[in-house]
């Protein structure tokens, strides 16, 4: 097992420095990098996606690329058409709703990603359950019409019945993000009627084909996004985007610049809006730069024991 300490371009989550544990095994590499504020009773379906990749491997795809969008900080709209341009992405999702920001400015930034875009694009804005209902429905309207258009908004609001509320009176499609953690949220998310899209995330679902059950169970299309692993926890990501039955949306697992490095040469950074379904994670050959120091990797090493005992 390798213990890699990798830093954040930007502060993400919370957190400037990205760490995890890298494990080898009889089909090749896998990664825990559950965050470090999941309890341990949390991490066994993190720690069960690493051992999946390792030891077995992952479903036959269905494709052989899977498209990603981009991601539009905070930033100013000059930035939001600069960071979009240079992206070679068709869909951007824009953060909006950051706390204290005027809606004006998330109206601009919106705007100025639609120019970047061209009228083909599509526009997605995540709002990190930042909203009571009345605000949503409010900020959804206009910036539906800054954007000439949304494809859908990620969690406006934190609880379920907020979301049904919102999507009842909006015309935009609602994506659940936040309200999908565990194997059952979907399900909830589907039964409740609260959203028109589900974000699924392979680690906390516990492995590829686990996330593949889920999916289907839960009936809405899928938008799979990355937890910011390095390209060995993002192959198993393109291995599920890969192997969905219907894939109707660019994916979120474009995530790969917001570190500052990655462990594997062949890094899966996308190349015009896209990334290759790979058949198992890439070698971490570059991972001495990135070795973890000796209390990080101790506290890693212990995190992964008492997991595995549990
Ligand atoms: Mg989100």
């Amino acid at each position: 097992m390798l213990v890699y300490s990798i830093p954040m371009r930007n502060r993400f989550r919370g957190i400037t420095v990205r760490e995890g544990v890298l494990v080898e095994g009889a089909h090749g590499w896998g990664e825990f990098c559950a965050f470090l504020d999941y309890s341990d009773a949390e991490c066994p379906p993190w720690w069960g996606t690493a051992v999946e990749a390792a030891e077995r491997g992952w479903p036959e795809p269905v494709r052989d690329s899977v498209p990603v969008n981009c991601t539009v900080p905070v930033v100013s709209p000059e930035r939001a058409h600069a960071i979009v341009a240079a992206s070679g992405c068709s869909t951007a999702k824009v953060k909006v709703a950051d706390p204290g920001a005027p809606l004006s400015d998330d109206l601009e930034r919106v705007a100025a990603v639609r120019d970047a875009l061209g009228p083909r694009g599509a526009v997605r804005v995540d709002a990190n359950a930042a909203w009571d209902v009345d605000t949503a429905v409010r900020a959804i309207r206009e910036l539906d019409k800054a954007a000439r258009g949304l494809e859908y908004v990620e969690q406006p609001c934190p609880s379920l019945d907020d979301l049904a509320a919102v999507r009842r009176r909006v015309d935009v499609r609602i994506a659940a993000d936040e309200s999908i953690r565990r194997a059952e949220d979907p399900l909830k998310v589907a039964v409740a009627g609260a959203a028109d899209v589900a974000v699924i995330k392979v680690a906390p679902l516990g492995g590829v084909r686990r996330a593949l059950e889920v999916a289907e169970a839960c009936g809405l299309p899928c938008v799979v996004s990355s937890a910011v692993e390095t390209s060995v926890g993002m192959a198993a990501g393109l291995a599920l985007a890969g192997a969905l039955p219907e894939l109707d949306f660019a994916c979120g697992l474009g995530t790969l610049p917001l570190l500052a490095g990655d462990v594997a040469s062949a890094s899966l950074v996308p190349v015009g809006g896209a990334l290759p379904v790979p058949r198992r994670a890439p070698v971490p050959d570059r991972f001495a730069e990135f070795a973890a120091d000796e209390a990080t990797t101790r506290k890693w090493l212990d995190r992964v024991a008492r997991v595995r005992g549990l």
